[in-house]
């Protein structure tokens, strides 16, 4: 039964669907970030130098929304859920989070929420809210989302449920006064693709819902169970693969099977996104681990994989690149079989596609911290050569046109001065290379989950000094990047300037802080 409109000020789509199941998240989310992925990372810091409107406009613009307030494009997890519940049959669609209200007061009976930081309580933000003091934007957006009252009433008056999950839902739980402050329904943790509609189901049936599920990683959905997207996702998104076998202690992704997605399916999503003018972004925890032997990446399936993205960009002109790649694949695939230089060959061939960017991980400088923490990062490789194998990838992913977006943690339980020294020595080694280098402060997750996060008390010269490293490494190469066509459409302008300003003003602050540190040294 429809009820009536109710809340004032409440914005009103057009039109409006029947719907039950209601799949959302915050601004910060929900934005296709001027179609350049990287800059929504600005979101996890706190506005600097600028308006936080205005840093909020540069992040995460809003990704526009047809007649009934679902977004153009979504979080592909969320589209995900999405389909997962449709092939079910139910009335469930992701909606842009200004249209919630609506939606939560007119008949919707669960709003599910999706989310990969809810309280900026994961690396980056943490720590850029650790060094400036500040609360984070996306912090800062969650709540504003979560606190509308039109979402309580529904869950007060008309028993409209509230679940979270995705890869943060541990953050509800270690956010001392979250489920206090926002009593939700239920927390899921885990792969929820299948889980979700034995949820969807009880939230129907109106019977009692659990306090938390955990998925465990031996119930984590078989292929079969994984449902394809319908509508496209930010960046044009494409989950090639999940898992990863390299198991560093840090990361909670390892303990997940690994699972190959079939090229049928990877197409038919690949041209769910560019029929609706996205680009492609391939994302894996290691792209080129596609179909790989191990943690030995096999040309096979890594060339026809690409060759079937290639021909579609080139039919629909779009823009490509990777999420993410293991800096150990990347000089593995390269020295069987020159498939890096065989794959960016294929894609990079026009004008509208001379480079792309993907994250890679660092994460230290130090042999001996990598073993401990970390001792299949490097293989098929021995650990030793760890800090070779950074260096020689990088130079393999700049000489094919790939740019580099990495990252190195600090405060790892162990670390000592001297491992902190390497990481050092590291990055003078990566000078010379293209490419962006930020720092993580250690947040507990994985096998590490019970051990002590990083603290502002913990802070050393020789952390400041990486820090100081790292920024201006990025500032000059980002300059770079601008100036070779990053945002060379004229509807980049705005934005261009506005990180343009960003960096100066980064810069400055940079300046000043290092002839603080002269004098302190000297006098
Ligand atoms: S390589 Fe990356 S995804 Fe794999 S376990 Fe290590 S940190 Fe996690």
């Amino acid at each position: 039964m429809k009820l009536p409109v109710k809340g004032a000020g409440i914005k009103k789509p057009k039109k409006a669907l029947d719907i039950d199941f209601v799949l959302s998240v915050d601004r910060c989310l929900m934005s296709n970030h001027h179609e350049r992925i990287f800059i929504g990372f600005a979101a996890t810091g706190p506005a600097i130098g600028v308006p936080e409107k205005l840093w909020k406009w540069v992040a995460c613009p809003p990704p526009g929304v047809d007649e009934y307030g679902r977004p153009k494009v979504a979080p592909y997890a969320l589209r995900k859920l999405e389909a997962a519940l449709q092939n079910r049959g139910f009335k469930a669609h992701v909606v842009d989070p200004d249209y919630v209200p609506y939606y939560a007061l007119n008949g919707a009976k669960a709003l599910m929420i999706g989310h990969h930081d809810y309280f900026a309580l994961g690396p980056p933000s943490n720590e850029w809210w650790l060094l400036t003091g500040r609360t984070p934007v996306n912090r800062k957006s969650f709540i504003e989302f979560i606190s509308h009252p039109a979402i309580w009433e529904a869950k007060e008056k008309y028993g409209m449920k509230i679940i979270v999950g995705g890869p943060a839902v541990w953050q509800w739980e270690a956010c001392g006064e979250a489920l206090k402050k926002w009593p939700v329904d239920l927390l899921v943790d885990g792969e929820a693709d299948r889980v979700i509609v034995d949820i969807a189901e009880r939230v129907l049936e109106g019977g009692a819902l659990p306090r938390k599920i955990v998925v465990n990683p031996k119930d984590s959905p078989r292929i079969a169970d994984i449902p394809e997207i319908k509508l496209p996702s930010v960046g044009g998104l494409v989950e090639i693969m999940r898992g990863c076998p390299r198991g560093c202690k840090f990361c909670s992704v390892t303990l997940r099977p690994l699972r190959f997605m079939p090229l049928d399916k990877i197409e038919r999503e690949i041209l769910v996104n560019l029929e609706s003018g996205q680009g492609v972004v391939l994302h894996s925890e290691d792209v080129l681990l596609y179909g790989a032997d191990g943690v030995k990446p096999r040309a096979e399936p890594l060339i026809r994989l690409h060759e079937m993205v290639a021909k579609h960009l080139d039919e629909y002109e779009a823009g490509f690149s990777w999420s993410h790649v293991s800096l150990a694949a990347t000089k593995y695939a390269e020295e069987h079989g020159r498939v890096v230089s065989k794959i960016t060959d294929l894609v990079l061939n026009c004008d509208n596609r001379k480079f792309f960017g993907v994250e890679v991980g660092i994460e230290t400088g130090s042999v001996r911290l990598a073993r401990k923490i970390m001792p299949a990062k490097a293989a098929p490789y021995s650990v030793e050569s760890w800090p070779d194998i950074v260096e020689e990838a990088f130079s393999i992913l700049v000489d094919n046109n790939v740019f580099p977006a990495s990252t190195y943690i600090l405060g790892l339980p162990g670390e000592t001065e001297d491992d902190v020294i390497k990481t050092i020595e590291l990055l003078e080694r990566l000078k010379p290379y293209p490419s962006f280098i930020v720092p993580m402060f250690f947040v507990p997750m994985g096998a590490l989950k019970d051990r002590e996060g990083f603290k502002r008390t913990y802070l050393t010269d020789c952390h400041i000094d990486a820090m100081v490293l790292s920024a201006n490494h990025s500032i000059k190469w980002a300059k770079w990047i601008i100036e070779r066509g990053y945002f060379d459409k004229p509807k980049y302008t705005p934005l261009k300037l506005a990180v343009e300003y960003f960096m100066r003003y980064a810069e400055k602050k940079i300046h000043n802080y290092t002839r603080e540190l002269e004098v302190k040294l000297h006098y």
